[in-house]
């Protein structure tokens, strides 16, 4: 990790959490994300994709003010699997300073907790694509507007389970030259059609 080029705040999280080198995944996607390139990985999970995709999400996001609006996006298909991308992100970002704020966004129980925290300008948002448009509905104020970086977690599943609708509207909603990632386990003709038509120069 000592050789990827990462900041002291996020070198010093990772190996507060036990990692030492590398996965393959990492090595290969983390310089070129840092580098500002558009990715298309294929990893799957146990790879040790979501941290490829973390540590330069947070090397772009600190040391900036969290007062412009949400700056990165992490799109997720599924609760659980957000749920778990967001306690990474709490885990992995552990020593930067200053702290960087996420906001998890998905369907049920605690909506209540995850406007108020969305109300409190995080950095940076994990979300399902369901609620995630929903919230971009003119009256409910939200603004991707600022979005630097959005990742497509499990894209595969993304779009076998029918988000293609919302996920066109939700980069839409983007600016153009954000840095857009895609990882995924499969790479079906509809997920390359889509990295052509939305990525740049992946
Ligand atoms: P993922 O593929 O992102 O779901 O990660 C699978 C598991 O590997 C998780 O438990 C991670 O905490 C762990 N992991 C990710 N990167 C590393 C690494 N470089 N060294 C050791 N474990 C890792």
């Amino acid at each position: 990790f000592g050789a990827l080029g990462l900041s002291q705040g996020v070198y010093k999280s990772v190996l507060r959490k036990g990692y030492r080198v590398p996965t393959p995944i990492q090595r290969k996607a983390i310089p070129p994300i840092l580098a500002g390139q558009d990715v298309v990985a294929m990893a799957r999970t146990g790879s040790g994709k979501t941290a490829a995709f973390l540590l330069p999400m947070f090397e772009r996001l600190k040391g900036h003010s969290t007062t412009v609006g949400v700056r990165a996006t992490v799109l997720s298909p599924t609760r659980e699997l957000a749920l778990q991308t967001h306690r990474f992100c709490v885990e992995l970002s552990h020593f930067v300073s200053p702290p960087l704020r996420f906001c998890l966004l998905v369907g049920g129980d605690s909506m209540e907790d995850q406007f108020s925290l969305l109300a409190a300008n995080p950095d940076a948002l994990v979300a399902t694509p369901g609620l995630l448009q929903h919230l971009l509905a003119p009256r409910m104020m939200l603004s991707l507007g600022r979005v630097e970086y959005v990742v497509f977690d499990e894209a595969d599943r993304l779009f076998e389970m029918g988000f293609a609708t919302q996920l066109h509207a939700i980069l839409a909603s983007m600016p153009e030259g954000r840095q857009t990632c895609l990882f995924s386990a499969t790479m079906p003709a509809i997920l390359a059609d889509f990295s052509r038509a939305q990525l740049h120069e992946p």
